[in-house]
This record gives structure tokens, sequence and C-alpha cells, in this order.
């Protein structure tokens, strides 16, 4: 397998209730809890409860069900925040760092949920 998970990270401590997080909202397979450094007014980030390491090795071994209650989850983050538009917001970005050029901090897979104020440009382009 070429993605080997490290459960001494931060989120795998906070899934196992080692440390605290503040929680927006649980489901069978995925967790939903405030970043502890907000960039934004709204930043939540998004966790699948088993052990994988980012996007890559999520797609390529979770289940359906896992995969299908993850996106869903995004989804009602969006919407119980108030920044997704069908909830009376003004939209939202998602966003997840993989690997070292993605700068990802964090090795266990995690959705960035950002609102309540204009993200700005999507990326710093080179140059
Ligand atoms: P990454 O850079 O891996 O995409 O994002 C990691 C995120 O985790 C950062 O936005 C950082 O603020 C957040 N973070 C790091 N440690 C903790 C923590 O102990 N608790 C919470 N709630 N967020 C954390």
């Amino acid at each position: 397998m070429y993605y080997v998970y490290d459960d001494r990270n931060i989120f795998a401590k906070i899934l196992r209730g080692e440390i605290p997080s503040k929680k927006v909202l649980e489901t069978e397979h995925s967790l939903a809890f405030e970043d502890i450094h907000p960039a934004k007014p709204v930043h939540v980030l998004v966790i699948p409860k088993g052990p994988y390491v980012n996007y890559d090795h999520f797609v390529a071994e979770a289940s359906d069900e896992e995969i299908t209650d993850f996106f869903r989850t995004v989804g009602k983050v969006a919407r119980e925040t108030r920044v997704a538009e069908a909830a009376g917001g003004n939209g939202f970005r998602v966003l997840s760092n993989c690997g070292p050029d993605g700068f990802q901090e964090v090795p266990h897979l995690h959705f960035h949920v950002f609102g309540g104020a204009h993200c700005g440009p999507m990326i710093k382009r080179d140059g």
C-alpha cells in the first residue's frame, strides 16, 4: 500500500477524545469541528473517522458508504453554519491540501469549509 496512516496525528487524537475540539456535527463516518486558527469567520474541518491520509487515499480505499457520508457531511456543515446560499448565506469554499506540494500539515484527510467573508482568488499564481 502506498499510504501508511500514522495514528499519532492530532486529528486521530481528536477522534479518540484525547484532546478537545469544538464539534459542529458528527455522523456515523464523519466528524466536523472548528479549526483552532480560523482563517475566515466560518472555518470548519470535516474529517472521515476512518484512517485515511488524504483525498487520494480516501477515494481509493474507503467504502462507498464512508465516501457518501463524508461528502454529504461537508454539505451539511455549509448549511448548518449558514454559509450555503440555500441556508441564506453568501457562499463558501471547500479546500483540501494533499501532501507536501499541497502544503498538508495534518496527515489525516480533512476538508476545510471557509465562509462568512469573501475568500479571494483561488490560489496565488506563480511568477
Ligand atoms: P492543513 O494545513 O493540513 O490543510 O490544515 C490543518 C489545519 O488544522 C490548520 O488549519 C490548523 O489550524 C488546524 N489544526 C491544527 N491543530 C489543530 C487542533 O489541535 N485542533 C483544531 N481544531 N484544529 C487544528
